[in-house]
């Protein structure tokens, strides 16, 4: 019997010992990037990297891509413009997910998000090659054609129609957020339990690092080149997604014209804001929020903010405050420029 008992113990200790050295067993993460959304997709996954993972993860946000993009002439997006004021006209499941979700935060935020800006994000050629300042009277008349509240859909036909010819609808403040959830959405289905997609500044984390703590993350400072951090916050499972003027801007004769839209004047948003950060579950949510916060500025972003559960926002003034909301996690501020 003793015999027996020292024998279970050898075992047991030769079966915790292969099981450690197992898990000590680093797999090396590994990194996929393409162009694709107007920006760099990477993709890095720590635990168990597969081709099939990465394959999966990049073809859903190319197939987004091509249902979604304003400058893709074959998209769903580009056919319901061209048939604005005509007719209405039937879109995947994404598309019409997607714009009713767009319509939910236009709805929320009185205007200050719309996806219907896109006439007048042509007009100022925002992205494109050759960005240009309309004049006034441009201005007033493309205003006309901007209202969340005259996109129709129809549930059950999964069908989009724009009410007046010339409207645009552009879900460029909001279709990256959502392939970052769908690219994860396919990494967990392949099994991926930590992971990383950084769609161009749009980051999502999928669990947390393979050693179990959580991701530190950066937050761009608004005022220094690419890749320079401000402020890290830690994260688990978690969307943060920035908006701020610094993304994309153009200077004509001394002015700086960024492409962030007032939905009211048809310039772009001017406030205190430089950044503006939202962190929550879904990265659909908070890129689409993130734009918000910045167009509605600190008050009454942070006002939309306290009043959503689970949506938390940090933000950056012109004179260095930062601000949080009174749920966000712990931030530690890398850049003495900056104080809370
Ligand atoms: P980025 O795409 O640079 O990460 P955002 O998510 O903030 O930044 O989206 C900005 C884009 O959203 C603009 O380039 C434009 O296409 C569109 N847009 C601009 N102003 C608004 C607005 N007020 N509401 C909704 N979309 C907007
Ligand atoms: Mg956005």
């Amino acid at each position: 019997m003793r015999q027996f008992r020292q024998r279970i113990t050898i075992v047991a200790i030769i079966i915790v010992f292969l099981f450690t050295s197992c898990s000590k067993k680093r797999v090396d993460p590994q990194s996929q990037s393409f162009l694709m959304l107007g920006t760099v997709c990477r993709i890095t996954i720590y635990d168990t990297p597969t081709d099939a993972a990465f394959r999966a993860a990049f073809a859903r946000i190319k197939e987004i891509e091509e249902h979604m993009s304003l400058h893709l002439s074959t998209s769903e997006i580009a056919r319901v413009n061209s048939a604005a004021g005509k007719e209405a006209v039937a879109v995947s499941s994404d598309t019409f997910l997607v714009v009713k979700k767009a319509l939910e935060i236009a709805r929320l935020s009185s205007g200050a998000f719309d996806p219907t800006v896109g006439v007048l994000v042509q007009a100022w050629g925002i992205g494109g090659d050759s960005p240009r300042r309309p004049d006034d009277e441009e201005i007033a008349r493309l205003l006309g054609l901007v209202g969340w509240q005259r996109v129709v859909l129809d549930e059950e036909q999964e069908t989009i129609f724009l009410a007046d010819e010339g409207m645009v609808l552009d879900l460029g403040a909001i279709a990256k957020g959502y392939a970052a959830d769908e690219a994860a959405r396919l990494l967990v289905e392949h099994g991926v339990r930590s992971a990383i997609v950084n769609l161009g500044g749009n980051v999502l984390t999928v669990g947390r690092k393979v050693d179990g703590s959580l991701w530190k993350i950066g937050i761009q400072d608004p005022e220094s080149e690419r890749g320079a951090y401000a402020l890290i916050v830690e994260l688990d499972d978690t969307s943060l997604v920035t908006s701020g003027p610094y993304e994309r801007f153009f200077v004509l004769e001394g002015e700086t014209y960024h492409h962030i839209l007032d939905t009211t004047t048809g310039y772009p948003v001017e406030n205190e804001l430089i950044s503006a950060s939202i962190i929550t579950k879904s990265s659909f949510l908070a890129d689409a929020l993130s734009t918000t916060l910045f167009a509605l500025g600190p008050q009454r972003g942070l006002a939309l903010v306290e009043g959503l559960d689970g949506v938390e926002a940090i933000m950056f003034t012109a004179d260095g405050r930062i601000i949080a909301s009174s749920g966000a996690p712990p931030i530690t501020i890398t850049d003495e420029r900056y104080h809370r």
